[in-house]
């Protein structure tokens, strides 16, 4: 018999198909139903034992949800997964399921915010010890490691400074010590970036963002060992945190379109960053690509672009953010990323506005930064869009 011919991820994500219907339609069915049927009691009872694989029950799995999560597997070089509601609950199952009163976590300093709030709020409350390490010293995190540690979570590029993690060097750090290695891959995308290939067990999206990249749904995924994914999955589908059909569907067509759609973002993004360097209203500007970036080559041995996303500082501080933000013609401006529609935010005036001064200092936010979130519209609209709005602050 002919071997199949192994095909790209990336052909995967256009082509996995859970099923057909009788209508024999050509784009990818939806199966928006809470419950499955059985033809007999034997049939109900070995989907029960899991002797068959036929779906139960939503919660527990459905045929649209599966085919989303297949195409993240594929994307992603991992043996399984499970998708989730939104990208918190991804990455809340992928460390609650692993770890129980005593253990010890490490998560680099500047990950996203509700990971932030996991880590020094809600997880000790439950007798989980949490430390957060420097993401831009790594050289001190052999110290942090104690005999109850059991996982390392990291982000990289990191949210808004855009810091990037040597994955191969965490991946040994992870190996030496034994070590969950766990990370949160939104930044990047599997197009980009992935963390399987540095040694990463489990890799979290929130699939909100670049997957569904058209700011439509709320969606998660985490995909990694089949072992640990095994145990991730019980305890979601035990406790709940399902993701809805109708958004595993809008999410399954929406990888049709990934890598086409990243690619352009960070085209985009690269020219844009280029060409605001060394402007006089501005003191820095960051992107993982631009050889300015403090950890340039680590990008470049991990990234294959530099994604969609840059930041910079203005010379005149938090006043001319607030300026800066107000006279924008076309850019949004919205919490979000990783939309067709480029976004600009000022974290010190927003999202980080109720930390003290030192605080944000702690987790990069200086007072005049700017993020962008670089979209689809033509590069030089969104160009001269920032160059106007820098010419009123
Ligand atoms: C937005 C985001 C999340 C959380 O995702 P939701 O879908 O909003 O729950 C987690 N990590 C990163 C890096 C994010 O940008």
């Amino acid at each position: 018999m002919q071997q199949p011919r192994k095909l790209h991820p990336q052909t995967l994500a256009v082509r996995i198909q859970s099923s057909k219907t009788v209508q024999m339609e050509h784009s990818t069915p939806l199966f928006l139903t809470s419950s499955f049927t059985f033809d007999t009691a034997e049939d109900m009872r070995a989907a029960f034992a899991e002797e068959s694989d036929d779906n139960i029950y939503s919660r527990y799995s459905n045929p649209t949800v599966n085919e989303f999560v297949d195409k993240v597997c594929a994307l992603e070089g991992a043996e399984a997964g499970v998708a989730t509601a939104s990208g918190m609950a991804a990455v809340f199952n992928s460390i609650f399921a692993l770890v129980k009163a005593g253990d010890h976590i490490i998560f680099c300093s500047s990950v996203f915010g509700s990971t932030h709030a996991l880590a020094t709020k809600f997880l000790p409350k439950y007798g989980i010890e949490c430390t957060l390490v420097a993401s831009n010293d790594t050289a001190s995190w052999e110290a942090e490691v104690k005999p109850n540690t059991k996982m390392i979570f990291v982000e990289t590029p990191t949210n808004p400074q855009l810091e990037i993690l040597d994955l191969e060097w965490v991946g040994d750090f992870a190996k030496k010590h034994n070590l969950i290695f766990n990370v949160d891959n939104c930044f990047a995308t599997p197009i980009l970036q992935n963390p399987i290939s540095f040694g990463a067990h489990l890799v979290s999206h929130s699939a909100t963002k670049w997957m569904d990249g058209q700011g439509r749904v709320l969606g998660g995924v985490v995909v990694g060992r089949a072992d640990l994914i095994r145990e991730i999955y019980l305890f979601c589908r035990n406790t709940g945190p399902s993701l809805s059909p109708f958004n595993a569907w809008v999410l399954s067509k929406s990888l049709e379109t990934l890598a086409i759609r990243i690619e352009k973002h960070s085209e985009n993004a690269h020219y844009i960053a280029q060409k605001l360097e060394g402007h006089a209203k501005i003191k820095w500007v960051r992107y993982p690509f631009l050889p300015s970036h403090p950890q340039h080559k680590t990008a470049l041995k991990q990234m294959s672009k530099g994604g969609g996303i840059l930041c910079f500082e203005l010379t005149g501080g938090k006043e001319s953010g607030i300026k800066f933000l107000d006279a924008l013609e076309l850019l949004s401006l919205t919490p979000n990323l990783g939309d067709t529609r480029s976004i600009a935010s000022h974290p010190s005036s927003t999202t980080h506005s109720k930390l003290k001064e030192e605080e944000r200092l702690e987790v990069g936010i200086t007072p005049g930064l700017i993020r962008i979130s670089v979209g689809l519209e033509f590069a030089d609209d969104v160009l001269a869009d920032i160059l106007q709005a820098l010419d009123k602050c």
